[in-house]
């Protein structure tokens, strides 16, 4: 038998908060992820730390913030976790912003926004060169989403 008691709702109240909250900063991050072994793209990408960061806004937050996609969570210091933050929280600002779109409707979209493309430096650039350095990128699998670094950047 399933009875749905709204006020305990699993999922709802597991949620991590929003991105461009207060609540969602360095150090929540930084002290949600430590003993962690994840990759860092993966538990930024986790519902339950914080909501709506996708697979085109974390390659691209991880390549401005120089952090390496598959580093461990937990390794992550609370400055590099500071820069990740900030590029989360202007990632999203700006695709708002050029898109006119609500937070919320590109929150659900894997798709590649074409208002969005022209700014984006790793997402769908695997084997061209990197933006700042001009060294190849590399594209990986990281729980199994496509995932587009810059080995010189992102180390
Ligand atoms: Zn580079």
């Amino acid at each position: 038998m399933w009875t749905e008691d709204p006020d305990s709702h699993k999922l709802l109240n597991h949620l991590g908060p929003e991105p461009l909250t207060e609540e969602f900063s360095a150090q929540y991050l930084y002290n949600r992820s430590r003993n962690k072994k994840l990759p860092v793209k993966t538990f930024i990408m986790d519902q339950k730390i914080v909501v709506g960061v996708g697979n085109i806004y974390a390659n691209e937050a991880l390549f401005l913030a120089g952090i390496n996609p598959n580093q461990s969570a937990g390794q992550i210091s609370l400055f590099s976790y500071k820069k990740l933050t900030q590029h989360i929280k202007n990632i999203l600002k700006q695709a708002i912003k050029q898109g006119g779109t609500t937070l919320k409707d590109f929150l659900n979209s894997d798709g590649k926004p074409g208002y969005f493309s022209q700014s984006l430096h790793v997402y769908g650039r695997e084997h061209q060169p990197c933006t700042r350095c001009n060294t190849v990128l590399v594209a990986i699998q990281i729980g199994k989403r496509q995932t587009v670094f810059c080995p010189k950047c992102q180390l």
